[in-house]
Order: structure tokens, then C-alpha cells, then sequence
């Protein structure tokens, strides 16, 4: 009777002993993955804001807000020309006295595409005027 008892005792404590460790490891494990799962959300949002940032500053064309070359005003839904480092010219210098190639690195020009005027706000044409005399 005695020995009965004493092996019930026994055997209760261990299976509770067990379920106390496996609970907290679980527990353990979920939060690891939830703060993981956190932590890259998180990772995600930041290189987001990042690559917008390196795209807005880097990789967006620049409108240059005049002729390089008269310093005519040159707003983003002016026509003017651009060569392939982005100088920027009215039509009339591009044409005229520069002859269809950059003062700058001899490169012929383009037509410089107009930016939708809804996106002007989030990605701003260029304040810094930029002039080289011929
Ligand atoms: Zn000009
Ligand atoms: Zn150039």
C-alpha cells in the first residue's frame, strides 16, 4: 500500500514536471517567432523607407530648374533637352549655339520627359540652378 502510494507520487510529479518545461519552451518559441516576425516587418519597413529615400535622392531624374546654358526658366512641363548626366538646356541653346551636343561631356541630347504634374508634390522638380557659359 504503501509502495503503491509512494510510485503514484512519484510518477504525478514527473508528468507535471514534464508539461512545466514543454509549456514554457512553446511559450518560449511562439514569442521568439512573433518578435522575429515583428523585427522583420519592422526590417521591411525601414529598407522601404531607405530605398525610397536613395530612389527620391539618387536614382529620380533630375529636373534642373533652368537652360545650364541662358539660364531660361526651365519648369518641369517646359520642353527642354537633356544629355546622359542629365545638364539641361532649352531648345533654343541645344540647337542653336551648343549644336546638339553637350558644353559639358560632348554627348548628344533627349527630349526631357515631363513628369505627371500629380506626382510633382512626392517627387519635386530641382531648385539648384546650374549655369556654365559655352
Ligand atoms: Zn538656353
Ligand atoms: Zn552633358
Amino acid at each position: 500500500m504503501h509502495h503503491k502510494r509512494s510510485k503514484k507520487l512519484q510518477v504525478a510529479p514527473n508528468k507535471n514536471a514534464q508539461s512545466l518545461l514543454i509549456l514554457p519552451t512553446r511559450l518560449h518559441q511562439q514569442v521568439n517567432i512573433s518578435i522575429k516576425r515583428e523585427l522583420t516587418r519592422l526590417d521591411n519597413r525601414l529598407a522601404w523607407r531607405l530605398y525610397k529615400l536613395l530612389f527620391r535622392s539618387l536614382i529620380m531624374l533630375q529636373l534642373r530648374p533652368n537652360c545650364e546654358c541662358c539660364d531660361k526658366d526651365l519648369p518641369p512641363d517646359a520642353a527642354a533637352v537633356i544629355c546622359s548626366f542629365e545638364c539641361t538646356f532649352c531648345p533654343e541653346c541645344a540647337n542653336g549655339v551648343l549644336a546638339g551636343s553637350c558644353p559639358n561631356c560632348g554627348g548628344h541630347f533627349s527630349p526631357r520627359p515631363v513628369r505627371p504634374s500629380h506626382l510633382l508634390d512626392k517627387y519635386p522638380a530641382s531648385s539648384e540652378r546650374i549655369v556654365k557659359a559655352p
